[in-house]
């Protein structure tokens, strides 16, 4: 028996091959959950799903664009009747340092990361009402809880704390309603966002800063997703999760 057995559940930013979104709709793919992966492109989205096995779908959403968010929750809800979970995973991260932040850098960042996450709730969140129940996980980051330091700039951090405090505020309003809220803040997990993006000496610096002395897999996370997404949770909301080594012990 599955922890997510006849659930569906929306996965963002879930097509990248080796990402955290990936991996999270694998495991509750393996759970028994109905996968909807959304990711920018359609093509990529669909293939994704169709990795899983049958009974899964991929669909093209921009999380920047709250037209798109509505009308994938839309046809989720046409196609099965139910939302039962969402992850905001969807991010971009940008290595830059303070002054080198223009406009259109903080613009991107904060879009993605954290406008996304309200625009994707907000179109969940009528579904969920009617259900009575639903369950939703935010990724936020590390870098929030230690203003970066691992490989995101300051206005990551900044997007990625202001996930923490949209994730409290949320969780504290939809508690009556049945719907939780929490968050999961990764350290460092090897994936797609930080490939050959790093040189052997940072590469050193993040994993002597982490206690266990290794990068984290993208199946950490999953597993973290798994419990916050399922009954296993039931009784939480409004909480983050480290899922980062020991990083900040
Ligand atoms: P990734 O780059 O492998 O995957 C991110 C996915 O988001 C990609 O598939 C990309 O196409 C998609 N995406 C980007 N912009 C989008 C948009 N506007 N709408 C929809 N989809 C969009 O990254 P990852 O490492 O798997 O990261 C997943 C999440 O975890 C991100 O929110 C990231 O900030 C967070 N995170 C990652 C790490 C890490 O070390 N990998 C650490 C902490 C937090």
């Amino acid at each position: 028996m599955g922890l997510l057995d006849g659930r569906i559940a929306i996965i963002t930013g879930a097509a990248s091959p080796r990402g955290l979104g990936k991996a999270t709709a694998r495991l509750f793919a393996e759970h028994g959950a109905r996968v909807v992966i959304l990711d920018l492109d359609a093509d990529q989205a669909s293939a994704a799903a169709a990795d899983l096995g049958g009974g899964h779908l991929g669909l093209a959403c921009n999380v920047t664009d709250k037209a798109q968010c509505e009308a994938a929750a839309a046809a989720v809800t046409e196609k099965w009747g139910r939302i039962d979970v969402l992850v905001n995973n969807a991010g971009i991260t940008q290595p830059l340092k303070i002054m080198d932040i223009g406009p259109a850098n903080y613009d991107a960042v904060l879009d993605v990361n954290l406008r996304g996450t309200l625009y994707m709730t907000q179109a969940c969140i009528p579904q969920m009402r009617n259900q009575k129940a639903g369950s939703v996980v935010n990724m936020s980051s590390v870098s929030a809880q230690r203003g970066g330091g691992i490989f995101g700039g300051p206005h990551y951090s900044a997007a990625k704390a202001g996930v923490l405090g949209l994730t409290k505020a949320m969780a504290r309003e939809l508690a009556p309603a049945n719907i939780r809220v929490n968050a999961i803040c990764p350290g460092f997990i090897s994936t797609d966002i930080t490939a050959g993006k790093l040189t052997p000496e940072m590469m050193k610096g993040i994993l002597d800063g982490i206690p266990m002395g290794r990068a984290g897999e993208a199946s950490d996370v999953a597993g973290c997703a798994l419990f916050l997404a399922s009954d296993l949770s039931a009784y939480c909301t409004g909480t983050e999760v480290d899922v980062n080594g020991g990083s900040l012990i």
